[in-house]
């Protein structure tokens, strides 16, 4: 079943990732970790579905999308930073694997955040954030996405990993097992984990190393 949806706001939130925010559907239901495939309702884009994850609450009266932007591949997110207020957006069912389990660790890539967006806030609107760490990949400091909104809420369990930068407060490199084993406490129970392929491709393999089951691993590729 499809949905057409008016753009409420669009904007941009970093260097190249855009917040858009859409009317609701009376009745769309998701839990937090959730996406639905969207399209532009343009003529030439109608059939173009590109995946995307939902990064409000699902008791909000809107919805909301925070997408990185890659004008270079002239596809969807290309057209979606053509779009303004009251352009419309077409989107689909709801589907997803990722969602909260369990206290444990998030690890994620780039815009692999997005579903964990959504569970955090979920975690705080429930006052339920309690010992959860979030361990964030990106290529600079410019590319961390909300950056401010999890240091107030995580503290010292948000822990920034930088591949192409050297910043204050932030690891340097790719995730290697020397730093997963420095930061994923003993006894951990669950693993979130999401972004490129290449990214989780690396990160199973390490955690594999270190013995967890492929059951306590939560996952969904981008
Ligand atoms: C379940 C799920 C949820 C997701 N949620 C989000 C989300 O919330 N936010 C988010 O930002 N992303 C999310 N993604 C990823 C998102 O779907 C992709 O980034 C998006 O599809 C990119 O669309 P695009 O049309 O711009 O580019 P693409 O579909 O990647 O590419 C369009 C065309 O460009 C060409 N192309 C591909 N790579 C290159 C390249 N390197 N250089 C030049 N041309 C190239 C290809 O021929 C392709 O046909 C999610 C993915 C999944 C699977």
């Amino acid at each position: 079943m499809t949905h057409i949806v008016k753009i409420l706001s669009i904007e941009k939130i970093t260097h190249d990732v855009l917040r858009i925010v859409t009317e609701k559907p009376s009745g769309y239901d998701f839990v937090p970790g959730q996406a639905t495939d969207v399209c532009v309702n343009k003529d030439g884009w109608k059939e173009e579905k590109r995946a995307f994850t939902f990064t409000c609450l699902p008791s909000d009266n809107h919805l909301e999308f925070t997408t990185k932007t890659y004008p270079e591949h002239k596809g969807v997110t290309n057209q979606l930073l053509q779009l303004k207020k009251n352009d419309e957006l077409i989107l689909h069912d709801v589907f997803g694997d990722i969602a909260y389990k369990g206290e444990g660790v998030f690890i994620a890539g780039g815009a692999g955040i997005t579903p964990f967006i959504s569970i955090f806030r979920d975690l705080q609107s429930k006052n339920a954030v309690g010992n959860n760490i979030l361990i964030f990949a990106n290529k600079t400091k410019a590319d961390i996405i909300h950056e401010e909104f999890f240091s107030k809420l995580l503290g010292k369990n948000f822990i920034n990993i930088l591949s192409d930068e050297k910043a204050e407060g932030c690891a340097n490199g790719y995730i290697n097992e020397a730093f997963l084993k420095a930061n994923i406490p003993s006894g951990t129970k669950h693993i979130y984990l999401c972004g490129p392929p290449p990214m989780m491709e690396a990160v199973e393999k390490i955690l594999s190393g270190m013995k967890f089951d492929e059951r306590a691993i939560t996952k969904e590729g981008f």
